[in-house]
C-alpha cells in the first residue's frame, strides 16, 4: 500500500504540468492564492490546486472525501450505507436509499445496461475471488489463478440485472453485493465540484487516483493541461489533455494493480461476463466528460468491452475517449482528437 501510494505520488507529480504561484488580480484588494495540497484517501493519493480569493478549503475536501468513502460508498466499512445495504442481501424487504446513493445507482445501471454488463457493481464476489486487494498491498501472498469452477459458481453472485430496483429501493439477492470501486473517485470528483460551486472557487484542478477534476480558471484564458499516464512508462506521460473549465477526466489501466503467472498479466478489471481479468487487447482506457462518475464508469466499461464497442459506448455519452492497446497504438474519437496532444518522445 505504502509503496503504491509513494509511487502514486511520482506518477501524480509528473503527469501535472501546472505551475505554483500567486496572482495578484489588477485594480482589485483582494489577492487570488493558489492552494496546493496532497494527501491520501480511497486507499489513494489526493493531490489538489485551488485559486481562490477565499480561505485554504483543502482541509474540506478531503473531509469530503472521506465521510463519502466511510459513510456511503465503501463495501469495507462495516457503517457505510453500501455496507447496510450488503448485510440485507437475501432480505424480502426493499432496502431503501438516500437520494445520493440512489443518483449514483441510476447511473452505474444505466451504463451497465448500455454497456451489456461490461461494467457491473455487482462484480465485487469475483474480485474477491481473484483476491485484488494483496495485488494492492504488493505483498508476496504467493498469488494463484481460481480454477474455472470456484469462478462459475461465484458468478451465480454475480449480474447486475438479477436486482431489483425501482426509484429509491433495492432488492439484493442472497449471496450478492454492491462495490462501487470503480466510480468512488469519479463520484469524489463529482461532491467537490458541488462544494467547490458552494464555495465560489475561482479555479481547481484536483485528482483523486486516476480521476482528475478541472474547474473554472486559474487565469483568463489559461487552460487546464491534464496528463495522461503512459500504461508501459508511467513516468512519462503519453500525452496531454487541454479543457477549460469544468472537466472530468478518469483512466482505467491494467498497470495499477496487477499479477503476473508465467508471462501473463492478470489485472483488476474484470469482465463479469467470463469472471477473468478483460481481454480486450487494451492496456488504459482515457474518458473525458462532464460528469464524475460518468467519467469513471466509462473507462472501466470501456476497457472491458474494447476499442470499437468502447468508441460506440463513449460516443452514445458524448465522452472524448482515449485507447491505447498493449503494442502502445493509440485510438481516440473525434472529441478526444480535439483536445488530445501526444508527447513528442512517444
Ligand atoms: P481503479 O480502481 O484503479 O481506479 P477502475 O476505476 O477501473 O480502477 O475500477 C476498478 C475497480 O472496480 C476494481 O478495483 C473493482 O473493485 C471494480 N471492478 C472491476 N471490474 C469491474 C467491472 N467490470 N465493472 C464494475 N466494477 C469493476
Ligand atoms: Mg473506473
Amino acid at each position: 500500500m505504502k509503496r503504491n501510494i509513494e509511487k502514486s505520488l511520482y506518477i501524480v507529480a509528473v503527469c501535472f504540468f501546472l505551475s505554483a504561484y500567486i496572482v495578484f488580480a489588477p485594480g482589485c484588494a483582494l489577492k487570488q492564492v493558489q492552494y496546493t495540497a496532497v494527501g491520501t484517501a480511497m486507499g489513494t493519493v489526493i493531490t489538489q490546486h485551488i485559486y481562490t480569493k477565499g480561505e485554504n478549503i483543502t482541509g474540506n475536501i478531503m473531509e469530503i472525501i472521506t465521510s463519502l468513502e466511510q459513510d456511503r460508498l465503501s463495501y469495507r466499512v462495516s457503517e457505510s450505507e453500501v455496507s447496510k445495504i450488503n448485510a440485507q442481501a437475501g432480505s424480502d424487504l426493499f432496502i431503501a436509499l438516500s437520494k445520493e446513493l440512489n443518483d449514483d445507482l441510476t447511473t452505474c445501471f444505466n451504463v451497465s445496461t448500455k454497456s451489456e454488463g461490461a461494467f457491473d457493481i455487482t462484480v465485487g464476489p469475483v474480485t474477491r475471488l481473484w483476491n485484488i486487494d494483496a495485488w494492492v498491498s504488493g505483498e508476496n501472498t504467493e498469488q494463484k489463478i481460481p480454477e474455472p469452477e470456484q469462478i462459475c459458481s461465484t458468478l451465480t453472485h454475480t449480474g447486475f440485472d438479477k436486482i431489483t430496483y425501482s426509484d429509491d429501493q433495492m432488492l439484493l439477492p442472497e449471496g450478492m453485493s454492491l462495490d462501487l470501486g470503480a466510480v468512488g473517485k469519479g463520484i469524489a470528483c463529482d461532491r467537490i465540484a458541488d462544494y467547490l460551486d458552494q464555495e465560489g472557487i475561482t479555479g481547481a484542478v484536483i485528482s483523486v487516483g486516476g480521476s482528475i477534476l478541472t474547474y473554472g480558471e486559474k487565469e483568463k484564458g489559461i487552460l487546464w493541461t491534464v496528463g495522461i499516464v503512459n500504461p508501459r512508462n508511467t513516468e512519462t506521460p503519453i500525452g496531454t489533455v487541454s479543457l477549460s473549465g469544468e472537466w472530468y477526466v478518469s483512466t482505467s489501466g491494467d498497470y495499477e494493480r496487477y499479477m503476473e503467472v508465467d508471462g501473463k498479466r492478470y489485472h483488476h478489471i474484470m469482465d463479469p461476463h467470463t469472471g477473468y481479468p478483460a481481454d480486450s487487447g487494451l492496456s488504459s482506457v482515457t474518458i473525458v466528460c462532464k460528469s464524475g462518475i460518468l467519467s469513471d464508469a466509462l473507462s472501466t466499461a470501456c476497457f472491458v468491452l474494447g476499442e470499437k464497442e468502447g468508441m460506440e459506448l463513449a460516443d452514445y455519452y458524448d465522452a472524448a475517449v482515449l485507447f491505447v492497446d498493449i503494442e502502445g497504438k493509440l485510438v481516440m474519437n473525434s472529441a478526444m482528437e480535439k483536445i488530445f496532444r501526444q508527447t513528442k518522445e512517444n
